[in-house]
């Protein structure tokens, strides 16, 4: 189950704002940008190195990400990590008693399987896992 860091998520207030942050003053690469409406939110991807910035924005009031945003304010939401098979490090995770949030592994635009691990199985962070494609 190697892994590497796929990217690392921050939920934000405000899209524009923090793109003007991470992407005008820092320099990082905006890959893409778009709506997820099953989810509620919008995102950005940002090229940092290996790795990936994504940023956040519930697209209202509802949903995990603004009670997120609500609770916690703005920071750090979850860390993906990459795997060579999603399926397979889900039944190490159930074998090992670590609660998986999906039932079945979601499928993004992109095609790539996915899943979340809920933080108290993962010391305190959610954790998302990509397969590697
Ligand atoms: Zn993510």
């Amino acid at each position: 189950m190697g892994s590497t860091v796929h990217h690392i998520a921050l939920v934000v207030r405000d899209l524009d704002e923090a793109l003007a942050f991470y992407r005008d003053v820092l320099g990082l690469e905006m890959i893409e940008r778009r709506e997820v409406a099953e989810e509620g939110v919008e995102i950005a991807f940002l090229s940092a190195g290996e790795s990936m910035i994504e940023l956040l924005r519930p697209l209202s009031d509802e949903g995990g990400v603004a009670r997120f945003l609500d609770k916690r304010g703005e920071g750090l939401h979850h860390i993906c990590l990459a795997v060579d098979d999603v399926e397979v490090a889900v039944e190490r995770l159930r074998a090992a008693g670590a609660q998986v949030l999906n039932e079945e592994p979601r499928v993004n635009d992109h095609g790539v399987r996915y899943v979340f691990v809920h933080p108290k199985s993962a010391h305190g962070v959610l954790l998302e896992l990509y397969e590697r494609t």
